[in-house]
């Protein structure tokens, strides 16, 4: 499998390239060219293990990684998860929660950076290359990122964050790692601003070689790939016995990184009643999907701090599946949304897409009504996502709600939902007491640039 930018140029690249390379040097999101089409393999499939079923998907997309290597790989990714069905669906009330929390930080995430990181470190040492990783976290991302690759050899990883814009908890999972090849940036701006950076850094092409930049923000393709397997996985789970259903998926969504994973899955063959698009209070996407129009607005801070993103970066993804691969109409859609901060492709005649709003007061009342009915508590990003799916219930069954953090980790929004501190886990308690590290910086590209090349040069 090649892999090709959304914006047509520079040559095809293979997989392990593509990995290596994260940001297409025109600028562009890397995609395969074609999509596997895997529906007569779904029977044969349905009673794999995680990481069984994981190798099967993968391998359609990976050419130059050897057979054996790969499923080292893979099982070494989730081996280290606390449960053994890595990412279990649980019934609660009329949804299937399909719980993605289980890995070293707490979050969805870790499902497609633990997997990168070794990736990461078997390419590089095949390669005899090193590679300084940058990142933007508006929470999530950085501490599992961090957790793939603390240690490894041959790489550094800089993540910038939102400085006091992530949790408490959030922040000191990424700024109490130690390790020598870990550099925390607390950056005073916003999400946003910080993504802004990445890409920014990116396009300094003396630079980006100069410093063998790396990504692992979801506009690496490796990460929506790992995140395919789970959509596979849960519809086999959520299906009774051997007679296939076609369900639906609630994906509370902010860089579309995860709901995209959802579409390939989609066009790979995967039966689905509707792909649902969950936003917060930044609903740039819901409003598109209604309207047409892609239009950026302020950023809002919520409870659900993993979703306040107002340009999703992954969209262009789906921009690029919307013009059938015509790279020149992606180009011109994004020329015009740089210049004028909106674009109008229409919207998209694309049956299984939906989308959904839901707002602060209706995400309290959402993980407050599930903790009182069901016993269960819902993160405040998985609640964004059941709210908006309760809408479809009447149409759509099953419906399998992707859970993205353990709520644990948002112990606030629980403790304001249900008037009681009930979610915590000894090890994010434990992260308190720890000793951190981080060094402040400003909104500037320039000012990054420099500690990123001044580090490397120590
Ligand atoms: C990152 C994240 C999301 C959003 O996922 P995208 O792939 O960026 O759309 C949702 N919930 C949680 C908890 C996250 O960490």
């Amino acid at each position: 499998m090649r892999y090709i930018s959304t914006r047509g140029q520079g040559e095809p690249l293979s997989f392990s390239e593509a990995v290596l390379t994260g940001l297409a040097r025109d600028g562009g999101l890397l995609m395969p060219e074609s999509f596997p089409y895997v529906a007569s393999r779904l029977r044969g499939w349905a009673a794999l293990s995680y990481p069984e079923l994981a190798f099967e998907i993968m391998r359609l997309f990976i050419d130059d990684v050897p057979e054996d290597d790969l499923r080292a790989i893979v099982n070494r990714s989730y081996a280290g998860f606390s449960v053994p069905e890595v990412t279990p669906v649980r019934q609660v009330g009329g949804v299937h929660v399909l719980e993605l929390f289980h890995g070293p930080t707490f979050a969805f995430k870790d499902v497609a950076l633990q997997f990168l990181g070794n990736l990461f470190e078997y390419i590089l040492r095949r390669e005899g290359r090193e590679m300084n990783i940058v990142a933007a976290t508006s929470g999530d991302t950085g501490s599992a990122a961090i957790a793939g690759v603390q240690g490894r050899e041959g790489m550094r990883i800089f993540v910038m964050h939102p400085k006091g814009r992530v949790s408490q908890v959030q922040e000191r999972q990424m700024t109490t790692v130690l390790s020598p090849n870990v550099f925390n940036l607390a950056v005073e701006g916003s999400f946003d601003d910080c993504q802004n950076m990445v890409k920014a850094l990116f396009g300094n092409l003396s630079m980006r070689d100069r410093c063998h930049l790396g990504a692992v923000n979801s506009i690496n393709w490796a990460r929506v790939l790992a995140q395919v397997v789970y959509y596979f996985y849960a519809a086999f789970r959520a299906q009774r016995g051997m007679h296939a259903v076609q369900p639906s998926f609630s994906v509370p969504t902010g860089n579309f990184g995860d709901v995209f994973a959802g579409y390939v899955a989609f066009r790979m063959g995967l039966p689905m009643g509707k792909l649902i698009i969950a936003t917060n209070e930044n609903d740039i996407l819901a409003r598109y999907f209604m309207s047409g129009t892609y239009a950026v607005e302020g950023v809002q801070h919520t409870i659900s701090p993993s979703m306040d993103i107002q340009v999703a970066s992954n969209f262009e993804r789906y921009l690029y599946c919307m013009a059938d691969g015509k790279a020149q109409t992606v180009k011109a859609w994004m020329d015009t949304f740089r210049k004028t901060g909106a674009l109008t492709p229409g919207v998209p005649n694309d049956p299984i897409m939906a989308a959904g709003r839901c707002d602060t007061a209706r995400t309290l009342a959402t993980i407050k009504k599930y903790y009182e009915q069901y016993g269960y508590l819902l993160d405040p990003h998985t609640a964004v996502g059941v709210n908006v799916a309760e809408s479809y219930l009447e149409d759509y069954k099953p419906m399998i709600c992707l859970a993205t953090a353990h709520p644990a980790k948002f112990s606030e929004a629980i403790l304001r939902a249900t008037g009681h501190d009930l979610a915590h886990h000894p090890d994010l308690d434990a992260l308190l007491d720890k000793p951190t590290r981080s060094v402040t910086l400003p909104a500037e590209t320039a000012a990054v640039g420099d500690y990123i090349e001044r580090t490397i040069a120590r």
